[in-house]
């Protein structure tokens, strides 16, 4: 079918937020008002620490601060694929922090059993299926790459099944599939909207208070209280948690270390029961091709498939802008590859297109710190892999505040920092170049050109 066709009435908002389910924002913060503990933002990363905030400490006065609605950001605009790594992957985890892999593999499968446990606790319905990802390899070369993966993983014990030709195209249906590895148990898909406005609900519940429509514009500290400023009061706590993902920073040392990368979505009308059929698709995992720009798709609860990814759009100046969340040239793309992968669902329209903003550091995974004699904490930089990773995020932010050493704050990918992007221009020459030579890679069966090499020498990259 033709992409432009196909796109013709598809609605220029994301999916997950256009629903009825979205609960109408709380009410903005008028006046002055003091806590133990403010959180700034209420994406994931915002809503679990003020979650846990209160399940750890129930008479902790918690208040969170979100500039906009609650998970209207990256949050609300997702894939939904909510993973266990917390290191963007096994093979960058292993790659910065052999000796902790095991830790960090573990750790992070139990972040995500307790996300499951957190659901059934509070009653969250957001269509959470622990179906596993399936790595789909489209070209021989990725197949190696797959093989390597396979080798890496064989000695940690994980659950992963590897696929030839017929036995992935057994599960999805792609005349295009070469080989799989199917990941089974390390990551869930859901409905990230409804998982944020349940984690909103379950706040609520323990009494955190939560202002939407509040950004904070400004932050001061008396070397006990921190002030927070938004347009219409104040808030003053001992301690401020931020989660403000890749938006200016309160924190002016984090601009170097987040870059605002954009990628895009698109997502079908309901497949027809003989439309899966000629798909498969029976076990319902979500599905990653294996280039360096890739795709990632999944079915939802009404059996739409969501399709996403490929282009990792970094606009030079590094700036967030509302318009860049629709980019035609690369729905179009998408569009194309989408009826390329299952030639079958040729007619499938699209419903809606749009695009969300990531916050990518140089090492992928997120990083954690204090400033203010401990009185503030941050993480950020999920670069792309935040959904289920912000609750451990989460939890370090916590431990951090609590003065005592964990188990999670002793981890050296804790302690360190990656490492900071260059300023502007020269940050935006940089990062154009890096995406050229990653797509040159991709045409050239994977292989890096020198500038490539030298960055994965130097442990850095560009990803999404
Ligand atoms: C298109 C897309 C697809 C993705 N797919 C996946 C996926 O499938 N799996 C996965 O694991 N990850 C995925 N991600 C990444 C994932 O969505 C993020 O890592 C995660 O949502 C980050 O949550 P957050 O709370 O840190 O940030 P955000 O969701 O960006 O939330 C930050 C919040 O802080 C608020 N804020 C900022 N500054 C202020 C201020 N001064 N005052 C008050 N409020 C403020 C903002 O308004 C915002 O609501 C994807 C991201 C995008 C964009």
């Amino acid at each position: 079918m033709d992409p432009l066709k196909a796109l013709a009435d598809a609605e220029r908002k994301p999916y997950w937020l256009d629903s009825p389910a979205r609960p109408e924002p709380r009410q903005r913060l008028f006046g002055h008002t003091t806590a133990d503990l403010v959180v700034v933002g209420g994406g994931f990363s915002g809503l679990w620490t003020a979650l846990m905030a209160k399940e750890r400490d129930p008479s902790l006065d918690v208040v969170l601060l979100e500039g906009r609605r609650i998970g209207w950001a990256a949050t609300g605009r997702n894939g939904g694929f909510c993973m266990a790594t917390l290191t963007h992957g096994l093979a960058n985890g292993l790659e910065r922090w052999p000796e902790e892999i095991d830790r960090l593999e573990r750790m992070g499968v139990e972040n995500l059993d307790e996300i499951e446990r957190t659901l059934e606790r509070y009653g969250v319905d957001c269509s959470f299926e622990r179906t596993g990802e399936l790595h789909v390899a489209t070209e021989e070369w990725q197949l190696d790459g797959l093989n390597e993966h396979l080798d890496l993983i064989s000695d940690l014990g994980l659950d992963y099944l590897p696929l030839d030709q017929e036995q992935v195209r057994a599960e999805v249906n792609s005349p295009t599939y070469l080989g799989g590895l199917w990941e089974r148990s390390g990551c869930a898909m859901l409905d990230p909207a409804r998982l944020a406005w349940g984690l909103r609900e379950a706040c609520l519940r323990l009494g955190v208070r939560v202002h939407e429509r509040t950004p904070v514009r400004s932050m001061s500290d008396d070397g006990t209280t921190m002030t927070l400023r938004t347009p219409h009061g104040s808030v003053g706590a001992r301690h401020v948690a931020l989660g403000t993902g890749v938006f200016p920073p309160l924190l002016r040392r984090l601009r170097h270390f987040v870059v605002p990368v954009y990628d895009y979505v698109l997502m079908t009308e309901p497949l027809t029961e003989a439309q899966l059929d000629a798909v498969g698709w029976r076990n319902r995992q979500g599905v990653g091709d294996s280039g360096n720009q890739f795709h990632y798709y999944r079915l939802t609860d009404d059996n739409r498939i969501l399709w996403g990814g490929y282009d990792a759009v970094y606009y030079n100046g590094g700036l967030v802008k509302p318009e860049y969340d629709q980019r035609d040239e690369t729905f179009v793309k998408l569009a194309q590859h989408f009826y390329d992968t299952f030639p079958q669902l040729d007619g499938v329209r699209f419903t809606h297109r749009w695009g969300g903003v990531i916050d990518t550091c140089s090492r992928f995974s997120a990083f954690y710190g204090q400033a203010h004699g401990g009185r503030l904490v941050y993480a950020a930089g999920y670069t792309g892999m935040g959904v289920g990773a912000t609750r451990f995020g989460a939890n370090v932010m916590l431990d951090l505040l609590s003065g005592k050493p964990t188990d999670r704050t002793e981890l050296r990918m804790v302690k360190e920092k990656p490492i900071p992007f260059p300023p502007e221009p020269v940050r935006s020459g940089v990062i154009q170049f890096t995406r050229w030579s990653i797509a040159q890679a991709d045409q050239h069966q994977g292989r890096r050109n020198l500038w490539l090499r030298a960055l994965d020498r130097m442990g850095l990259g560009f990803d999404s």
